[in-house]
Parts: structure tokens; sequence; C-alpha cells
């Protein structure tokens, strides 16, 4: 299984195949993996698995969580991972890829405890608004779309790069998403579907 891999010059961490949302574009529907890495895991990995996994060769440009799945669900991991690359590589940025719904997920402002470890943070809007979304991601917890907008907001105030996301799937509007990103005062990233 694959803990961690390179693409380009960044290293990726795969902690964790759940997910709180089912989104219809999601790449796990359509492939068991990114490049030549199978990205299903037999189990979720240790914190020592993690760590050998990563290796002593560490010349990276920045460390991504992401996974396949959402990194945050395994936060207590993912703080831990994520200290002990700030402490023996305070040089490399680390960046969380997330689906924003952690604060929903542990029923706490998480932000706070991401605040000294974490650089950039990049959130999935996926939606201009919250029928689009539910209808788009399929999200476990009621509300969603609402609560990923406030966690966008409070990111900017712990997190010092905050990015949004949204994929060309039908039904989204591109533009608004812009407007929306805007608004939030933060940056939009537009992947094609
Ligand atoms: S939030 Fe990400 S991992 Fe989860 S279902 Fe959507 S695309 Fe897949």
């Amino acid at each position: 299984m694959t803990i961690s891999y390179q693409l380009g010059n960044s290293l990726y961490l795969n902690l964790t195949n759940r997910c709180t949302n089912n989104c219809r574009f999601c790449v796990r529907r359509f492939k068991k993996g990114v490049g030549e890495y199978d990205l299903w895991l037999d189990k979720e990995p240790t914190f020592k698995e993690v760590i050998e996994s990563i290796g002593d060769d560490v010349k990276y440009y920045e460390f991504i969580f992401c996974g396949y799945g959402e990194p945050l669900i395994k936060l207590g991991l993912l703080k831990k991972v994520a200290s002990y690359l700030k402490e023996n590589y305070p040089e490399i940025p680390i960046r969380i890829n997330t689906n924003g719904q952690a604060n929903l997920i542990h029923n706490k402002n998480v932000l706070v405890e991401l605040e000294s470890i974490i650089d950039s943070i990049s959130i999935s809007l996926n939606a201009h608004n919250a029928i689009i979304y539910e209808e788009i991601c399929q999200p476990q917890f009621d509300e969603s779309f609402k609560h990923v907008i406030n966690f966008i907001i409070e990111a900017t105030e712990y997190i010092p790069n905050v990015i949004t996301s949204i994929v060309t799937y039908p039904g989204v509007d591109v533009d608004k998403c812009f407007e929306l990103a805007e608004r939030l005062g933060v940056r939009l990233k537009v992947r094609e579907f």
C-alpha cells in the first residue's frame, strides 16, 4: 500500500481512505490511485509507518496531506506527523487538501490546533450554492456547504495560505464560484472534470 508518494517535487501523504463526502467526480470512483501509485490502503497507517514511508532522503518542495480520502479525519495522526516534519524539516512547507468538514467531524475548531504546524490549506468549495453541493458531493452531514463556507472564513484567521478549489462538474457555475471566493477573500483554483 502507498502511504507517501512523490508527484513533481512534492511528497503526498495518504493517511486514510475514509471521507464524509461521496463526490460524483471523485477519482476514487474511477481509478485505484494516481499514476503508478495504488492508493487504496490495506489499513490506516500508524505514525511509525508514515515516518518510515517518508524515509531519510527528504528534499521536497512541499509536504501535502491529501490521501485517497479526507486527511483531517485522522486529525491526531496528521498533527503528530506535521509536528515531526516541522521540527525536522522546517524549511519545507506543509499543506492539507481537505473537504472543509473537519470542524463538523470533530465537533470543535480544529484550525486552532493546526495553526503552528500547517502553512497552507486547500479547501474544496466544489459548488456555488448548497443545492449543487448536496447534489454533487452527497455529504454525510446536514448543511455541509454552510459549514465548508464557515471553515474557509475561519481558516484565513489561522493558516497563512488558504486556497479553495472546484471541479468543472456539470451544474457548477464557475463564474459564481469565483464571485463567492472573492467575497470570502480567498483564491480559487479550477480543475477540469
Ligand atoms: S471530498 Fe475528496 S476524497 Fe472525498 S469524495 Fe469528494 S473528491 Fe473524493
